[in-house]
């Protein structure tokens, strides 16, 4: 059975089946409310009910006592409607209604899909969630007081592990670690979500996503919650790389309903690749000369959003539709 919901102070309206926690709800109907580790744990979720019923599900007491409860209180993240209902609480805007937080995470699986390439997936402790916007990322605190950044691969809808997209660096202390030290069950700390490269879903216009190497990991984020929030937006997709294995993820974005153009800068014959070639920026200003009407990320390295930024708006982009996101080396000794 489905219920109407009502969220105050907001005034927007989603609806909810009654096996369906309301936060769950809530998300699936593009409104994201504050929510920590969707366990009944850690109260972040916590609401008023203002009218209706709800059943409380497996909220602990310890984060829902008796005397939260008796004053109409819930955690949205284990509560189901029996009727519907008026609830109040904040939904999250932007990322600075976000916390940032420090947390442990166990390595789940590395799968090497380039030879440059790992994909590293983060498993949170029990009873722990991250809450984020698709495209932000999080900074590993290594143990030498060194901060790492990387940006989480997958959509807030899909935390049950943390993904990242790591390229090594020559010379690089912690991406060498990954590669050639990192096992699995290892334990790291980092501090996130932090950035502000995440989709703007308050705009209607069509969408340019413009990702270099892993600068699709973002770019993969954000299209994925897009695509589960059924943005009606157009999406066009440029992956841009050096040789085809700098495209370590062929299938994907041919499942995705988009526009994907793929892009190689140093295509050599054994790539045996008949697509564009150049800079994967160029192609989308090859495509679009007029880009007045869109709104574009970009993501990949600094040499790449700077010549995107220059271009892009010299090709009539307005500049408070660029959105980017450079992957900086940390400076020297950091
Ligand atoms: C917001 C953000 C998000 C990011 N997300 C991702 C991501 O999702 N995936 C990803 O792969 N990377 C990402 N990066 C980049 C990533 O953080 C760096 O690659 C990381 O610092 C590498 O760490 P390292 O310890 O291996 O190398 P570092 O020790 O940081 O670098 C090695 C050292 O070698 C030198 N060096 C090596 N190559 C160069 C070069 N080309 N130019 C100048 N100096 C050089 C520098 O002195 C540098 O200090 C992101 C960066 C930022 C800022």
């Amino acid at each position: 059975m489905s219920f109407q919901i009502n969220l105050q102070p907001s005034g927007h309206h989603y609806s909810a089946d009654d096996n369906v926690s309301l936060l769950d709800a809530a998300l699936a109907a593009g409104f994201v409310l504050p929510y920590g580790c969707r366990n009944g744990a850690c109260g972040s979720c916590k609401g008023k009910v203002i009218s209706g019923e709800i059943d409380h599900g497996k909220a602990q007491l310890s984060a829902l006592p008796d005397a939260d409860r008796s004053k109409g209180l819930a955690l949205f993240c284990c509560a189901t409607a029996r009727s519907d209902l008026t609830l109040e609480c904040r939904e999250v805007a932007n990322a600075k209604d976000i916390p940032l937080r420090i947390l442990p995470c166990r390595v789940q699986h590395i799968e090497r899909v380039a030879s440059d390439v790992i994909i590293l997936s983060l498993k949170l402790p029990t009873n722990e969630r991250l809450q984020f916007l698709p495209g932000q990322y999080i900074e590993f605190l290594l143990k030498d007081g060194k901060r790492r950044a990387f940006s989480i691969a997958n959509a807030p809808h899909q935390d049950e592990l943390l993904t990242l997209h790591i390229r090594r660096v020559d010379g690089g202390s912690f991406t060498t670690h990954v590669f050639e030290v990192m096992k699995e069950k290892e334990i790291l700390r980092f501090q996130g979500p932090m950035g502000t490269f995440f989709l703007r879903e308050e705009s209607s216009k069509p969408i340019i996503l413009v990702a270099g190497g892993t600068g699709f990991a973002p770019i993969k984020a954000i299209i994925e919650h897009a695509i589960e929030q059924k943005h009606s937006r157009p999406m066009q997709l440029y992956w841009g790389a050096q040789s085809r294995s700098g495209l370590y993820l062929p299938e994907l974005p041919a499942k995705w309903p988009l526009d994907y153009v793929p892009v190689l800068s140093n295509a050599s014959a054994g790539d045996d690749w008949i697509g564009r070639t150049g800079f994967v920026h160029q192609a989308v200003i090859t495509d679009h000369s007029d880009l007045s009407e869109f709104q574009i990320y970009a993501c990949g390295s600094p040499a790449m959003i700077d010549a995107a930024h220059r271009d892009f708006i010299a090709a009539g982009l307005p500049e408070e539709e660029f959105f980017a996101d450079a992957f900086n080396l940390a400076p020297p000794g950091s």
